[in-house]
C-alpha cells in the first residue's frame, strides 16, 4: 500500500510506504513532523481501518483520477472534430467527438478507487479491500473541525 500524507499545516502531499513501529516523517517544505502508526491491516494492504496519521476510522473512496488527463482528451477531441465540421463533414466531426467522450468514461471507468482519510486527508492506494462509502458531506463537516480542534487549528 502506498500512503499519501496531506500536510494539515501547508497542504503539501507526502507520499510514505507502511512500515512497522512509529515513524516520523517531515514536511519538505514547512518542517512540521508526524508521527505515524500503521495498523497491520494497513502494512499488510488488506483494509484501511485505521488512519495512521490521525487514529481516525472514518473514510470515504473516491476515482483516483487526474482531471487534467480528461479535459485533455475531450479538448483535443473537440479540436480535430471542428476540423471536420469545417470542411462540411459532419457526421465525421460529430463521430469523433463522440468517441472522445466515451474514450473518457473508459479512462473514467478502468480508474481504481483511492481511499481517503475524512478527518485529515490521508490517500491510500493499494490492492485492499474497499470497505468505504462514497463521500458524504454531512460526514465531513462533522469530522474535519474535529481533527482541526484536535491539532489546534480551531
Ligand atoms: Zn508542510
Ligand atoms: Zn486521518
Amino acid at each position: 500500500m502506498e500512503v499519501t500524507v496531506r500536510c494539515h499545516e501547508c497542504g503539501s502531499a507526502l507520499p510514505v510506504t507502511p512500515s512497522p513501529g512509529p515513524v516520523q516523517i517531515e514536511c519538505g517544505r514547512c518542517r512540521e513532523s508526524f508521527i505515524l502508526k500503521f495498523s497491520d491491516a494497513v502494512l499488510e494492504d488488506r483494509l484501511v481501518e485505521c488512519c495512521p496519521v490521525c487514529r481516525g476510522g472514518d473514510f470515504y473512496l473516491r476515482k483516483d483520477f487526474d482531471p487534467k488527463v480528461g479535459v485533455t482528451i475531450v479538448v483535443l477531441g473537440a479540436l480535430i472534430s471542428a476540423g471536420f465540421y469545417y470542411f462540411g463533414l459532419d457526421l465525421v466531426a460529430y463521430g469523433i467527438l463522440a468517441g472522445a467522450t466515451l474514450v473518457d468514461l473508459a479512462i473514467y471507468r478502468r480508474l481504481s478507487d483511492l481511499t481517503v482519510c475524512y478527518r485529515c486527508f490521508a490517500e491510500f492506494r493499494g490492492d485492499y479491500e474497499r470497505t468505504a462509502g462514497p463521500f458524504e458531506l454531512h460526514t465531513a463537516d462533522l469530522l474535519e473541525p474535529e481533527y482541526e480542534r484536535k491539532i489546534g487549528k480551531r
